[in-house]
């Protein structure tokens, strides 16, 4: 075995974690799509995750067409999370490749947390302004 390293990138608005055991994953900026189906329901798209561990390759036909892929397993208790997509033969697929995708039956959901270090670092700095998008109308768009 050997020590099992666990990465935590921490989460402003959102963190993933493994259903079963609560290993972190990933987080809401890390989020590409929410629109996925997996064999379990409804699936996100990741970008990035992180504590998982991949299954071999295999090509599978989905619904959007022929792709190689890896089953993506939590790093602690070894619980599939959902899948990494390695190749996609149609070219309007391409964007998924590298990506992962996460069931969200087998992960859960939780509030992030605000970065403290950002905070004080605004502070300090004190030269940091924040402008406020001025609307000339009620329609959302910015007045230019
Ligand atoms: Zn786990």
């Amino acid at each position: 075995m050997g020590r099992l390293y666990i990465i935590n990138c921490g989460g402003l608005n959102r963190i993933y974690v493994c259903g079963h055991c609560h290993t972190y994953l990933s987080n809401s900026e890390e989020l590409r799509s929410p629109d996925f189906r997996g064999s379990t329901g409804r699936a996100i798209l990741m970008d990035r995750v992180w504590n998982v561990e991949y299954n071999e390759v295999e090509t599978r036909t989905m619904t959007t067409g022929k792709h190689i892929v890896r089953d993506v397993l939590c790093i602690t208790c070894h619980s599939k999370l959902g899948w990494m997509y390695e190749y996609a033969f149609e070219e309007s697929q391409r964007y998924k490749e590298a990506k992962v995708i996460l069931e969200c039956a087998l992960i859960n959901e939780m509030p992030g947390i605000p970065d403290p270090l950002d905070q004080n670092k605004a502070v300090e700095m004190g030269e940091i302004t924040y402008e406020s998008p001025i609307y000339n109308n009620n329609d959302g768009k910015k007045a230019s």
